[in-house]
């Protein structure tokens, strides 16, 4: 066969024909080699050392390395009394073992073919889904294929022994429909005619790092020749992801400090220092500074793209008013986008009310200094839109306020100078392009607030072209969160006690929540996180990702439509009990939440809704239900709802996730840190890194395979440095072709967009 030269950039189609390009493709979404080559193996198999069969857990799709110990042939009950088929049916059952624990492989087809072949003392590759019969682990029609004993075993064929040409055994994450050596074979086939010589890594940053070659660095991650080889492997894998995100993100930052904006540098008596003068608090100093830093961002003639993040409560609103009033004052207009509309209507609302007379020019008991402020949504009636589309047009409104509405193309500002987009974590590069595209001209400066806080890495990675800034401190006077886990099935009269709890507070005056994960109706297969305005712009928002991986509860999670008039009708009998959740239409929400906001409702039954921003400072208690559908960050959101006011908050996470489980283990974590920092470390480390970047840079199959944020976090900052160095010597790496391509591969179609719109 003519042995044509393999690049990564080659459809897998070339090597490996169709019948298995196309299972590579279908089964796990692999177009090109680079693709196939960057499926890296889970583990290896050395192959003196068994896998541990002890430790194989009940419904997981296993690969394993073992070695057949019995193989007989049983009868089968059901066959044996049957009055015609007597005695003619039997299933092959084969032992394996690792030297202490077993596990059964039965085969119902082809019996005596499997007893002769898998004969006692073969060894062997194993792959089904683990289940439970009588008590013992078992795979039900394994996949397999035996393996010679040692390279030198003179029953090794040549095929055999190309593929498996060390002691290390590769295995790659597989599935019902491809084995992990089917795998194995196409990763051979690619690697027998495979160049991989250009190298994207410059050869000073190479020596500098002391990193291996490319192509060395592929061929042992899929081939190792020694156990050694892999450590240096994977870092030199890592690094080519690393480099490449960050050669992308300088690249992107680049092209923005190039972009001209318009100053709006602060007026001594405008609207701004007016609204300083009404504060009913004093600012923290948190508070004041990052104002400082802000308003000098905003002086200059280059746009600012700043990230604020701070603990839920921090009072990163108030700091968005003040720049939104800075760039008033110097003529131009603010746009604030909320992640929901219940967000929206409650910025609105409190920030006219913040601003008192200042939001009424034009208006009877208007400020001298004035502005108008624009609210718009998905809802938004027909006349009310006209209005708000006209004055942000005219300019007569300086600030808009809305959801993902405020993207559409009708919305035109007059002179846009700042967009602030809050809640951060639940939108993309995209929703943030899409805004600043809005301005004229010049870019408008941009400042993005999150309450979930960002370990360095991920803010050096998602938000690698913005600067940040933390609210470290709570504003004075608030109170601490007290969090419990009230485990059902253990401890049934816990959840009595929650209810009482509850009693007591609306007793004294205070209100409630009650956080369910589902709507319940005619949808029953709703899950958390239901605002259905923005449910398609959430990028790894993390609702349930966290969740039930561990313990799929036997019923499905708990209703709002169910549960609140269970609690009306039994344990909260007498209270005021209203319900919130994404099937209300927008006028209902903000009802309810008016309501709820002027005391008339005493507990409020919702989903997540109320996750992000609502601010009643006097709701005091909060009881989620079936606690562990919900991921890290989302309950520690969920609980920065109570404890706004001078009144202790406590949150109740309510589970029937058993003592030990790993859903357990989350709750508890969450239960004993405030910390949101910790616990936002914690949740990167339950999630895959690909949901945690945006859409831009994980929308592909290929993104990051190797690098995993949080523990490479040295590497990471080295190859931030080195690439920023590339990129300012070079901004269209003109003379670094294969650094172009590997930006490419590894972002995919949207690398244009993502570079293109900084
Ligand atoms: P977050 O950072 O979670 O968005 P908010 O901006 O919603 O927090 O602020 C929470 C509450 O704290 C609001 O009611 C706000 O008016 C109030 N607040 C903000 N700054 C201060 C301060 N310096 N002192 C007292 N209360 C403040
Ligand atoms: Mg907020």
């Amino acid at each position: 066969m003519l042995q044509t030269v393999t690049t990564l950039r080659d459809p897998l189609i070339r090597p490996l024909g169709r019948k298995a390009s196309d299972a590579l493709e279908k089964v796990f979404g692999l177009h090109t080699v680079g693709d196939l080559l960057r499926h890296y193996p889970r583990r290896y198999y050395t192959r003196g050392e068994l896998s541990g069969l002890a430790a194989l857990r009940e419904g997981d799709h296993v690969t394993v390395l073992a070695r057949v110990a019995t193989a007989r042939l049983v009868p089968m009950q059901r066959w044996r009394n049957h009055p015609q088929k007597g005695g003619l049916r039997e299933r092959a059952e084969v032992t394996v073992t690792d030297g202490t624990a077993r596990l059964t492989l039965t085969f119902f087809a082809r019996a005596t073919f499997h007893v002769r072949v898998l004969q006692p003392g073969k060894l062997g590759l194993f792959a089904g889904t683990v289940s439970t019969f009588r008590g013992h682990r078992q795979l039900v029609h394994p996949e397999f294929e035996l393996l010679p004993e040692s390279l030198a075993d003179d029953r090794v064929t040549e095929e055999l022994a190309a593929e498996y040409a060390t002691e290390m055994i590769p295995v790659y994450p597989a599935s019902a429909k491809l084995s992990s050596w089917q795998i194995s074979k196409a990763v051979q086939v690619v690697l027998d005619t495979l160049d991989a010589t250009e190298d994207p890594l410059p050869e000073e940053v190479r020596q500098r790092h002391g990193l291996w070659p490319r192509e060395m660095a592929i061929r042992a991650i899929h081939r190792p020749q020694d156990k050694a080889d892999l450590g240096p492997a994977r870092t030199r894998l890592k690094w080519d992801e690393a480099f490449a995100l960050q050669a992308a993100l300088a690249q992107r930052r680049l092209a923005a400090a190039a972009m001209p904006a318009m100053p709006r540098p602060p007026v001594p008596d405008g609207i701004a220092a007016e609204f300083d003068k009404r504060l009913p608090f004093t600012l923290t100093e948190g508070q004041r500074f990052v104002g400082e830093v802000i308003a000098r961002d905003l002086s200059c003639a280059y746009p600012m793209n700043r990230l604020l993040q701070g603990e839920v409560g921090s009072g990163k609103t108030v700091v968005a008013v003040r720049a939104m009033l800075q760039v008033v004052d110097a003529g131009g207009q603010a746009a604030l986008l909320a992640p929901t509309e219940v967000l929206a209507q409650q910025h609105y609302r409190s920030i006219t009310q913040l601003l008192g007379p200042l939001a009424s020019a034009g208006l009877l008991g208007g400020a001298e200094h004035a502005t108008r402020v624009a609210l718009l949504t998905g809802s938004t009636g027909k006349a009310a839109r006209r209005s708000a589309l006209s004055d942000v047009f005219t300019g007569d409104a300086g600030i808009l306020i809305g959801t993902h509405a405020l993207l559409e193309d009708r919305v035109q500002f007059a002179d846009l100078g700042l967009v602030v987009i809050d809640e951060q974590h639940r939108f993309g590069v995209e929703q943030r392009d899409a805004l600043r595209d809005k301005a004229a001209g010049a870019r408008p400066h941009v400042l993005v607030m999150t309450a979930t806080p960002i370990p360095r890495t991920v803010a050096m990675t998602v938000f690698g072209d913005l600067e940040v800034s933390t609210l470290s401190e709570l504003p004075a006077g608030r109170s601490p969160i007290t969090t419990h886990v009230v485990p059902v099935l253990e401890r049934p009269r816990f959840l009595e006690r929650a209810w009482e709890r509850v009693r007591e507070e609306v007793e004294a005056g205070r209100q409630a929540y009650v956080v369910c994960p589902r709507i319940g109706g005619e949808a029953p297969d709703e899950e958390a996180g239901d605002e259905g305005d923005v449910a398609d712009l959430i990028v790894g928002a993390d609702g349930g990702t966290g969740g039930a991986a561990d313990f799929a509860a036997r019923r499905p999670p708990l209703a709002v439509l169910d549960m609140a008039p269970a609690l009306a009708d039994g344990p909260l009998s007498g209270l005021r009990v209203g319900i919130l959740h994404g099937r209300l239409s927008p006028d209902e929400k903000d009802r309810v939440m008016t309501a709820f906001a002027a005391g008339e409702v005493d507990v409020l039954v919702a989903t997540t809704v109320i996750e992000v921003g609502v601010d009643v400072p006097n709701a005091t208690v909060m009881v989620v239900m079936d606690a562990e559908r919900f991921g890290v960050s989302q309950l520690h959101q969920l609980r920065g709802r109570v404890g706004r006011g001078d009144a202790a908050g406590l949150c109740l996470l309510v589970t029937e996730a058993p003592e030990a489980s790993q859903s357990r283990e989350r709750l508890d974590a969450i239960a004993a840190t405030a910390d949101g920092f910790r616990l936002s470390r914690l949740d990167l480390e339950q999630r895959r890194e690909g949901d945690v970047l945006g859409a831009a840079q994980a929308g592909r199959q290929s993104s990051l395979k190797m690098l995993r944020l949080l523990s490479d976090e040295d590497l990471i900052a080295f190859a931030r440095q080195e690439a920023s160095a590339v990129v300012e010597g070079d901004p269209q790496l003109a003379a670094h072709p294969a650094l172009r391509n590997a930006i490419d591969d590894l972002l995919g179609p949207q690398r244009a967009e993502f570079l293109d719109k900084a």
